[in-house]
């Protein structure tokens, strides 16, 4: 897919915003700031040759903060909160990456309405098209996208960059180990360690990184889980009473739902964790056939075939549980 149309969107835009969805993980994250670095070396490189060259204002806003393990990340500490953002100017165009839907952005939502032009970048088979321009790709990862239009754009990829794209791509993969991996992924993967990206260093810093709260709630999920013989689905829940009673914040919880799925006899695995407000939040793997994002869209979620999510409102757990037996 071509990316005519976003380039010159891009070269014609003043004020750009970028944004990604709420509770960011590491490609929302990796493919946001990929992005918002390239912008401003692009941005950096055209006025020292052209001191005419419109200055782009960049800005990169989240809801929420940026997890502890990708703060490793350069320019991480550029990323802004949105409840702290106080825009005096609308913004001629927003790039939003990663979020397949307008609930999932959250409260930077509220820019879209002050802003010309929407570009909608992303790689779930669930997105709702909700840009003036969507590009949606079923690949691995929105950073193999980015990584993509940042070529195309001449933009030479420099480590921060490198690194930033890298992790989400490691994210996405499940470190290379799930089936979106192509040739074209390992390609970008391999491109980006000529840049100088160090492998080891981010698997360390992302993955290799738990904090002692984490590793006690992958101890529950291991002794509490439940397996249905007849689905092949294995399925944890956690409480929000127990999540606060370790200590741990609902992003130390990241990697449960891969965990339980691999048990050797499990085809399927759903964790549920409590919030605050008393919905459940719901995450779903398939290692084999299931479709996991037909399930998720059950409650109003989606994601991939293979990894999806869904918030469900005013449901028990076992009308939950008893939903996605239901659909297995
Ligand atoms: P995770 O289980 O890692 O949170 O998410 C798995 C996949 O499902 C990701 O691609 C994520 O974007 C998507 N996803 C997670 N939660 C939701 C949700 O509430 N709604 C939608 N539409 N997608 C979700
Ligand atoms: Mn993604």
């Amino acid at each position: 897919m071509a990316f005519e149309n976003i380039i010159s969107k891009i070269e014609e835009s003043e004020r750009i915003l970028i944004t990604s969805h709420i509770n960011p993980d590491g490609d929302a994250v990796g493919a946001g700031l990929g992005l918002f670095l390239a912008l401003n070396k692009h941005n950096e490189k055209n006025k020292k040759a052209d001191e005419d060259y419109m200055e782009k204002v960049v800005r990169f806003v989240l809801q929420d903060s940026i997890p502890r393990n990708l703060r490793f990340l350069s320019g991480s500490e550029m990323v802004e909160r949105d409840e702290y953002v106080q825009t005096k100017y609308d913004f001629d165009l927003i790039i939003c990456v990663d979020a397949a839907n307008k609930e999932r952005i959250g409260s930077s939502l509220r820019h879209f309405d002050r802003s010309k032009f929407v570009i909608n970048i992303d790689h779930h088979t669930s997105n709702t098209m909700y840009g003036d321009i969507d590009h949606v790709e079923d690949i691995s990862s929105t950073s193999e996208i980015i990584y993509a239009l940042i070529n195309d754009m001449g933009i030479e990829i420099d480590m921060e960059i490198g690194e930033a794209l890298y992790t989400g791509l490691v994210n996405d993969t499940g470190n290379f180990a799930h089936s979106n991996v192509t040739p074209a992924t390992l390609a970008m993967a391999g491109a980006l360690l000529e840049r100088g990206v160090d492998n080891s260093k981010i698997i360390r810093e992302f993955f290799q990184n738990k904090n002692l709260p984490s590793l006690k709630i992958m101890g529950m999920a291991l002794s509490e889980m439940v397996y249905v013989p007849e689905k092949k689905l294995t399925y944890f829940y956690l409480s929000k009473d127990a999540l606060d009673s370790v200590g741990a914040l609902k992003e130390d919880t990241e990697g449960i739902v891969n965990l339980i799925n691999s048990y050797n006899e499990s085809e399927v695995s759903l964790f549920l964790i409590g919030m605050e407000n008393g919905n459940v939040k719901g995450s779903m793997r398939s290692k084999h056939d299931a479709d996991v994002n037909k399930i998720a869209s059950l409650f109003g979620g989606g994601g991939h075939v293979k990894a999806a999510g869904f918030t469900a409102e005013g449901l028990s757990v076992k009308e939950i549980v008893d939903k996605v037996l239901n659909k297995l």
